[in-house]
């Protein structure tokens, strides 16, 4: 069972903001046949499931996971690919849905990777972004032009992220202080 944590991000306030995103890319995506939203695995696969849902147009769907080598790593162009596009995205109109940007190093390697292959276009929609430490590394060079959220420097869990591989399934974002809330998880 689950030690109930407090909530940093409700429910409620996830789906609204999301419905708002959503309304806005179908805005800004008016006139265009379909849209292609790619996933960066494995966090972001809830918030890309509200997201899709409140885009009112033709979407696909890809996903993609990358690993990038620490986060002390000096070059974003060293990474690796641990699962990768099931489809050609060159000459598409792509969103990269992300959970949380948090130096932004994964982000701007997947930015890199997708521009190589020939997209039309590239934005960046992302449930959360630590803006203090995006802008601390400097790694990402892209504007995450639609954000749900920014939060300070701490780890939260819920929405698809994780706690050694646990809490994806809570359904708001939380921040866990107390060590004994994730002693079940430790020990499993
Ligand atoms: P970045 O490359 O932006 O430094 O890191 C992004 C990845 O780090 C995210 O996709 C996520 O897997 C992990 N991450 C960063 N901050 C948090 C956090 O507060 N909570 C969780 N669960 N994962 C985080």
């Amino acid at each position: 069972m689950y030690t109930p944590v407090p909530a940093l991000i409700t429910k409620e306030e996830i789906e609204e903001r999301i419905l708002k995103i959503g309304k806005q890319i179908t805005a800004d995506y008016a006139g265009q046949s379909y849209l292609r939203v790619i996933g960066a695995l494995r966090g972001s696969f809830v918030f890309m499931a509200d997201l899709i849902r409140a885009i009112e147009m033709p979407v696909k769907v890809d996903f993609m996971e990358i690993s990038s080598y620490g986060k002390a790593m000096v070059s974003s162009g060293n990474i690796k690919i641990l699962k990768d596009l099931t489809d050609d995205p060159h000459g598409e109109n792509v969103i990269i849905a992300e959970d949380i940007v948090d130096t932004g190093l994964t982000l701007q390697s997947m930015i890199d990777l997708l521009k190589s292959r020939g997209v039309l276009s590239l934005e960046v929609a992302a449930l959360l972004v630590k803006p203090n430490n995006v802008a601390q590394h400097n790694k990402l060079k892209y504007p995450v032009k639609y954000k749900a959220f920014e939060i300070s420097d701490e780890f939260v869990v819920g929405v698809g992220l994780d706690y050694k591989g646990f809490m994806r399934n809570l359904p708001y974002i939380a921040q866990v202080t107390d060590a004994n809330q994730l002693k079940l998880f430790d020990e499993a």
